[in-house]
């Protein structure tokens, strides 16, 4: 009998398995995948990350990335260059490799292409079921992304409202890597590559393009609480004027469809002697997208809950993850649903954004630390709308209503 079994290898599965273990647990992480494995996702880390691991990922950084480009309708650029910002790029197959081994490091038994199917609840612990094999525990974090069958099996969460959910079409495209860096240069004397945002890509949403040292991310996603509408449609129209703009061919032949769960931590995220974790639980930014740092952090708290309940020998301690996860992010995440739904609100809205922020370089830092939670986005907020406020009164007026 495992003290905790954790389901699903990702960020915050991998993460949770270590910080326990870590700790004294015993513990095993099961993967229906084989590892390493691949997963959608633009693969762009804020800073913050760096300060929230405990060791070094550098092995598993494509790029470091100080600058961003932000393409707004119908063909504004701005450029913002923050020599101190330090974003980060990589491949989730890498990178998420490089956190199981870190778990593994810990004592962490980790077994792969093995598919939870479902869960029982036993007298003193629960069940984890898989074709054939089956795996005992005092405690279970579902850590299974955003189908969790954790929390289906469990009924902590049949299913995710519309408003909880963003959709997105995404391929990772190989380029070699002077054309990657042909392709994100914003100048050619220093080569310094850009994130790129693309604004006009998709109302209710935006498009991106991430440089990797071999391929790139390119993709599209918008909130479904506006309703659905054609992704794919939006996703061609998007890769051909990328395309003619850029002046390359895009390879699309890899591309995908993803849900995302937006963060609102208004849920249950905890059953009798389950915890849910990153995307199972729903912790993505609904600004940005941005989910890995959450998960890291949900798979970290959740890894010492579940020390303190079986040192304890309380189960009902592990309630204790959402009063604490509460405590880290709640306001954080509220804060982010209020400035998203301004923001995803209407495309005049988005435009009204880009005009106030063209020519204004405070106003671009201030994106820029909101984007990359490089200052707590609660107070960033008023310091935002001040700056609008008394620098352009009527637009701000007209975003605020
Ligand atoms: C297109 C796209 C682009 C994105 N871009 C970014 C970005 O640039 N930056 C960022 O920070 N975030 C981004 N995100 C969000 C980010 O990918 C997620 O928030 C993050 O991966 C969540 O980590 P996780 O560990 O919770 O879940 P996941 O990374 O989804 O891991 C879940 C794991 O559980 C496994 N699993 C699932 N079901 C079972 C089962 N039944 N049995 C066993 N194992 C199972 C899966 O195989 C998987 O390995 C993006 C997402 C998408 C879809």
């Amino acid at each position: 009998m495992y003290d905790l079994v954790v389901v699903g290898s990702g960020p915050a599965g991998a993460m949770c398995a270590r910080e326990a273990a870590v700790r004294g647990l015993h513990v095993i992480l099961i993967e229906k995948e084989r590892i390493p494995r691949n997963k959608l996702c633009g693969g762009a880390l804020s800073p913050r990350i760096m300060d929230t691991v405990d060791f070094d990922i550098s092995k598993a950084v494509q790029h470091e990335v100080h600058c961003a480009v932000i393409h707004a309708p119908p063909s504004q650029r701005i450029e913002i260059i923050r020599e101190d910002v330090r974003a980060f790029t990589v491949k989730r197959d890498e990178f998420d490799a490089l956190l199981v081994d870190e778990a593994r490091k810990e004592g962490v038994e980790v077994v792969d292409d093995i598919k939870v199917l479902s869960v029982e609840q036993l007298k003193t612990g629960i069940r984890v079921l898989s074709h054939g094999d089956s795996f005992k525990g005092h405690l279970l974090v579902g850590a299974d992304g955003v189908n969790s069958i954790v929390a289906r099996s469990t009924g902590i969460r049949r299913k995710w409202g519309s408003d909880r959910i963003a959709l997105c079409i995404a391929a990772d495209i190989p380029f070699s890597p002077s054309e990657v860096q042909q392709l994100f240069s914003i100048d050619a004397d220093s080569n310094r590559l850009a994130l790129e945002i693309y604004l006009w890509a998709v109302e209710y949403g935006y498009g991106w393009c991430f440089p990797r040292q071999d391929e790139i991310s390119l993709g599209i996603g918008y909130k479904m609480k506006h309703g659905v509408r054609n992704l794919r449609a939006a996703w061609k129209a998007f890769v051909h004027r990328f395309e003619k703009e850029k002046g390359v061919e895009i390879d699309t032949s890899g591309q995908k469809a993803h849900r995302i769960p937006l963060a609102r931590l208004d849920s249950r995220l905890v059953a009798r002697r389950t915890m849910l974790v990153g995307d199972a639980a729903g912790l993505v930014s609904p600004i940005t997208g941005e989910g890995i740092y959450y998960a890291i952090r949900s798979g970290i708290i959740a890894g010492q809950v579940a020390y303190e309940s079986v040192r304890d020998k309380n189960p009902l301690r592990i309630k204790e993850y959402e009063r604490r996860l509460g405590q880290a992010l709640g306001t954080e995440f509220s804060a982010a649903n209020f400035v998203s739904n301004r923001i995803y609100k209407s495309s005049r809205n988005v435009n009204l954004i880009c005009e106030m922020a063209e020519n204004d370089s405070t106003l671009q830092d201030y994106i820029v630390d909101l984007a990359l939670g490089i200052r707590s986005i609660n107070r960033i907020r008023f310091d935002i709308a001040k700056h609008m406020l008394r620098h352009y009164p009527r637009k701000a007026l007209k975003l605020l209503r």
